[in-house]
Parts: structure tokens; sequence; C-alpha cells
């Protein structure tokens, strides 16, 4: 199985190298951030409780993402693998998924960081919000707060997959085609 996690702040251009090596390596594109809008959309307990939080720019609880993870894995046996992206994003989270994956057999291939300045972050992420609707795209200091929560809880796990020796690292700035290149010779 290939599985990748794609790495990087909050408007690094995750979903969108996501649909491109999707595509490419016929993966299951699982993103939490996706689920848990879903959720949302669908009115449930579950999405009501996290949408406070991410609209507050903080993350949902370890517990929650994790549980949606696990579902999926369960539910996508045959898969030829899965690109992670927005997860995982805690250290216990990143030693949820190993675990997860070591039950089934298997386990990451490499987590590919897209490297973008934080100013290239925020003028990306409101332009976005201006298409998406987002309500955690369209405010400064929201986007700030994301920002934040990923250099405390989530840059740490570049270390976690590092020790591993299955960190790589990708300017994440240039054209969508140049990145995908650079992330596919990463990957072969
Ligand atoms: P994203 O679409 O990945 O930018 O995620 C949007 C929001 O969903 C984040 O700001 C968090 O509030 C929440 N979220 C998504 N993925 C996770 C995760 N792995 N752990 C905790 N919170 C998450």
């Amino acid at each position: 199985m290939l599985n990748l996690v794609l790495f990087g702040p909050p408007g690094a251009g995750k979903g969108t190298q996501s649909a491109h090596l999707v595509s490419h390596y016929q993966l299951i594109h699982l993103s939490t951030g996706d689920l848990l809008r879903s959720e949302i959309a669908a009115g449930t307990k579950l999405g009501l409780e996290a949408k406070h939080l991410m609209d507050q720019g903080l993350l949902v609880p370890d517990e929650v993402v994790i549980g949606m993870i696990r579902s999926k894995l369960e539910t996508n046996p045959d898969a030829k693998g899965f690109i992670f992206d927005g997860f995982p994003r805690t250290i216990p989270q990143a030693e949820a998924l190993d675990n997860l994956l070591s039950d089934v057999g298997t386990s990451i291939k490499a987590m590919l960081a897209l490297e973008v300045n934080e100013e290239e972050l925020i003028k990306r992420l409101l332009n976005r919000g201006k298409d998406s609707g987002r309500s955690d795209d369209q405010d400064v200091e929201i986007i700030r707060k994301r920002i934040n929560e990923y250099n405390a809880k989530t840059a740490p796990v570049a270390a976690h997959y590092n020790a591993q020796e299955k960190f790589r690292s990708i300017l994440g700035i240039g054209s969508i085609d140049d990145i995908f290149d650079a992330l596919r010779k990463a990957i072969d």
C-alpha cells in the first residue's frame, strides 16, 4: 500500500495537490477537515461540537479525528493506499495512525511537507475564503490562530516522521504542476 501524509500549514496547497496525487496514484483521499465539514453539513452532534472549535481556529480533540480515520480505514480494506491530508495534526494522532496502520500490516511510506511562508499563507487563505465561503478563511485573526496552532501542535509531527526517515520537505511555492512534479519525484 502507498500511504502518504501530505503535511503543511493551512493554505500550503495540501487539498490541491491531494487531488493530483489521488488521480495519479489511485489513492483514497482522507481529509479530516473535509470529514468534519461533512458532519457539520449533516448537522450531527459531532459536527456541532467540532464547528465551535473550528470557528475559533482551534483543533478538535484527538479522539474525534482518530475515530473518523479509524472508521474510514475499516470501510476501505482494499484501498491501494491513502493520502492523509490535515491529519495527523498532533503527536498523539501520529502515534494512533502508526498503530492503526500497523494493525492492518501496513505503514506510512512518506510524509511530504509543503513549505510556504506565513505572508503567502494568509494571502492564499483570504483569497480562498472569498470563493469557499469557509468562515475560518475569512478572518485574519482566525487564520493567525490556525497558523499558531499549527506551529505549536502540528509542526512537531514532522520530527516524528523524520525519526522514521520518512520526512521530505517540498517547496510549496510555484506553479501547481511544478509542485506536483516535485512531490512525484519524492514519492517515486
Ligand atoms: P482543514 O480543512 O484541514 O484546514 O481543517 C479545518 C479545521 O478542522 C481545523 O482548523 C481544525 O479546527 C479542524 N481539524 C481538521 N483536521 C484536524 C485534525 N487532524 N485534528 C484536529 N483538528 C482538525
